[in-house]
């Protein structure tokens, strides 16, 4: 296998509470590339199962750039069947998990079955652990990041995700959601509460020399961006930055997409919630860009669909109530 896939997979069955590593096909790695590639095609011969059956899988996986030094590759995708839509869903998901991942040498995380009592994973390389989660039932995914964010990149599902809400997220990182689709509901389904997991190893290169080539180029067209690297980008207000950039072009959806322009946004701009909130950078591993906010005390801060959509679209200027 070239370098960037690990070439193993780890597969769980929460039924039996075992875990197994299999190798990643090569014509997978070739066919479909990585992330949303691999869960997708994963998903083929399960999709008409319905979402909350425990066969049907939840699939975490990572490309081949992830864990390498490339700017914005350490992102994974969460697939499954949607409960909201009943269509094949992709969630792309920032944060650690896709990274520690491939450090702990795996290429993807499969899931399948129903826990007979509420469950937890821990992995850490090759260990794998199962936990019973009845203690962490009913609590918020706050409350659980407090709880396991210890043991490493953490995902996990809220009340929403135990009740099967159909539009239930995951959470990552305590910051970066699975946000569409209700794969919460899944994961909720198969009474799973939360996976940790921390890796170890290092990502292979096949050619040290071409990528450090490639990232050069990357780094140079993004610090060339006035959008990304600019006096008043993503890096330096986090997403919430596009909010002044489709105000000025009259194009922010406004009063449930009836309108195109909201005079109160700048009270809730990327430049607005920096100098409010003094919001600090934080990102998914090892980007540069870092286009996230949080508070001091690490509490994070809304991004652009949010102050925009519970702003403009709810013609609504009121910053505080907007973070709440
Ligand atoms: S921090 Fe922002 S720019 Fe960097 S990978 Fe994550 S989402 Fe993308």
């Amino acid at each position: 296998m070239d370098g960037g896939w690990t070439g193993r997979f780890l597969y769980i069955d929460l039924e039996r509470q075992r875990a197994r590593v299999f190798r990643t096909p090569e014509p997978l790695c070739k066919g479909f590339i990585g992330g949303r590639g691999f869960g997708v095609a994963l998903l083929k011969d399960f999709i008409e199962l319905d979402p909350f059956d425990p066969q049907m899988p939840l699939i975490f996986s990572a490309g081949p750039l992830v864990g390498a030094p490339v700017p914005t590759a350490g992102r994974g995708s969460l697939v499954s069947r949607s409960p909201l839509t009943g269509t094949v869903f992709d969630c792309s998901v920032g944060g650690r998990f896709a990274t520690e991942l491939k450090r702990a040498n795996y290429d993807m995380l499969v899931i399948q079955g129903k826990g007979k009592r509420p469950l937890w994973i821990e992995i850490k390389d090759s260990d794998v652990t199962f936990h019973d989660a009845t203690e962490l039932q009913g609590l918020t995914t706050d409350e659980v990041s407090q709880r396991l964010g210890q043991s490493g990149s953490l995902m996990c599902i809220g009340p929403a995700g135990e009740n099967l809400v159909r539009y239930a997220s995951v959470l990552f990182d305590g910051h970066y959601a699975a946000g569409r689709g209700g794969l919460g509901a899944v994961m909720g389904a198969k009474r799973l509460k939360a996976v940790t997991v921390r890796g170890t190893g290092k990502v292979k290169i096949s050619s040290s020399e071409k990528l450090q080539k490639a990232r050069d180029d990357i780094m140079r067209l993004l610090r060339a961006s006035p959008v990304v690297f600019g006096e008043f980008g993503l890096s330096q207000f986090g997403t919430a930055a596009l909010v002044d950039l489709v105000h000025a072009r009259r194009i922010e959806p406004t009063a449930n997409f009836r309108r195109s322009y909201f005079e109160g946004s700048s009270s809730y701009s990327g430049y607005r919630i920096k100098e409010v909130f003094d919001a600090k950078k934080t990102g998914c591993a090892g980007c540069p860009i870092l286009c996230k906010k949080k508070t001091k005390q690490g509490r994070a801060l809304p991004e652009f669909e949010t102050v925009s959509h519970f702003g403009a679209l709810n013609e609504n200027s009121d910053l505080q109530g907007i973070v709440k």
